[in-house]
């Protein structure tokens, strides 16, 4: 590595930004994001997507990160002392986030090999998520910043991960929201494998990695469908947001006298029917229900032991968090009222606005106004493999909740 010389660190760092007084506090506490309004002032140009260095106001060096002036968070940042971003550190960075997942042995197993391998702040990779499937990593770029480093990313993957087949760049729509209008979504490295087959304990999945959601599929849910699948046996199960059938999957791997999946998307419920077929399932324990769930919620759920409510994020942000408990309200009530004794309930949010307290007591006052006896049996989070930073406490987005209903 060469050794920097001042003019070495100059061109590297051509940017300096420096806080107001006392904006530095909360990123002396490794909290990686610097708010627009923190900033006093720029020397330099940076544009969007720059590295910046980044000083407290009487010049005290912070950090390095990555410049976004189009969004509130203007900089995200990757470190925190003074080091050098290059590939090297792209490779620290990533060698640092795999031996965190072998550590938990999540790929150790021959019927699970699928795990999310880089969870942005949870691994100081502020707008950058790699999802694993099978010798497939599928990539995220949040940030104009993260998407300049994909040659970095890619390179350093396939360093770190000998066994890896392909990497998809499934970047397109995020990068469109900060104004990349042309990039598109494919493979920047190899190809998907023949016999490429995806396994989340034991439950084969079909991943449409061209037009699914986020990466694919919701590798955050993988213990609370095992649960699931526990508790199913001789259960009747409706799967509300199914999406591609994850929880359904679950059920009847479980022993489920029967498990019908609920989505708005009749692609998803496409892609669930096919995952019911792959791992030899009988096809007449399933049924697809193409609707949407607000209504659907409206005629009872009477006739099912088990409920999942697994939404999208109904808060997108903070302002919209009043509007987002109002919806988680409506339906847990709508499901409870009608749910009959003995049943259970999975009930989820994956709002990062609505934090675990909030979600608790919506669907606890969504309990009173149904009037029914509700016990609280399990408290569910993000697995491991989402590590939350203790100092991005943001980053836990992921909560649940089993209830009885009596
Ligand atoms: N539980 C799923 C993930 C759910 S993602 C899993 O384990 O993989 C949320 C899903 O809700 C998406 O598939 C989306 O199509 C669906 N959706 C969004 N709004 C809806 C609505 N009003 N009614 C029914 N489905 C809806």
């Amino acid at each position: 590595m060469p050794s920097p010389s001042p003019i070495f660190a100059e061109m590297e760092y051509e940017h300096t930004v420096f806080l107001k007084p006392r904006k530095e506090e909360s990123l002396i506490r490794r909290h990686p994001w610097v708010f627009s309004g923190a900033i006093r002032k720029i020397d330099g140009h940076p544009k969007d997507g720059d590295l910046v260095k980044v000083c407290a106001n009487k010049g005290r060096l912070l950090g390095y990160g990555h410049f976004s002036p189009n969004t509130s968070i203007a900089i995200r940042m990757l470190t925190f002392q003074e080091e050098e971003i290059d590939g090297d550190w792209w490779r620290s960075k990533i060698r640092q986030a795999l031996k965190v997942r072998s550590d938990l042995n999540l790929l150790a197993e021959s019927n699970q090999n699928i795990c999310r391998l880089i969870h942005a702040e949870g691994d100081g990779l502020s707008g950058l998520i790699v999802d694993y499937y099978d010798r497939v990593a599928v990539v995220q770029t949040h940030s104009m910043g993260m998407h300049c480093a994909l040659n970095e990313i890619v390179q350093a993957l396939k360093v770190e991960l000998p066994e890896l087949k392909g990497v998809f760049d499934k970047s397109s729509k995020l990068l469109k929201k900060i104004g990349l209008a042309d990039v598109e979504d494919g493979l920047v490295f190899g190809s998907l494998p023949e016999d490429w087959s995806p396994i989340e304990f034991g439950r084969k999945i079909v991943i449409d990695l061209e037009q699914g959601q986020k990466t694919g599929f919701f590798i955050d849910q993988r213990e609370n469908r095992s649960l699931l699948s526990q508790l199913s046996k001789g259960k009747k199960v409706l799967n509300v947001f199914s999406y591609t059938g994850g929880f359904s999957i679950a059920a009847m791997q479980g022993g489920c006298e029967l498990a019908h999946s609920l989505d708005s998307s009749k692609r998803a419920l496409d892609l669930a029917e096919e995952s019911v077929t792959l791992n030899g399932f009988d096809a007449k324990r399933h049924k697809s229900i193409e609707a949407d769930a607000m209504q659907f919620l409206k005629n009872g759920v009477a006739e099912y032991d088990i409920v999942v409510l697994d939404p999208p994020a109904f808060a997108k942000s903070a302002s919209a968090r009043h509007q987002a408990v109002q919806g988680y309200k409506r339906i847990n009530q709508r499901a409870i009222q009608t749910m009959k004794a003995g049943s259970l309930l999975f009930t989820f949010s994956c709002s990062q606005a609505v934090d675990d307290r909030l979600f608790t007591h919506t669907v606890i006052a969504a309990a009173i106004q149904s009037n029914r006896m509700v016990r609280i049996l399990h408290r569910l989070h993000q697995p491991a493999d989402h590590p939350v930073s203790a100092f991005h406490p943001e980053g836990a987005y992921l909560k649940g909740l089993v209830l009885r209903i009596d």
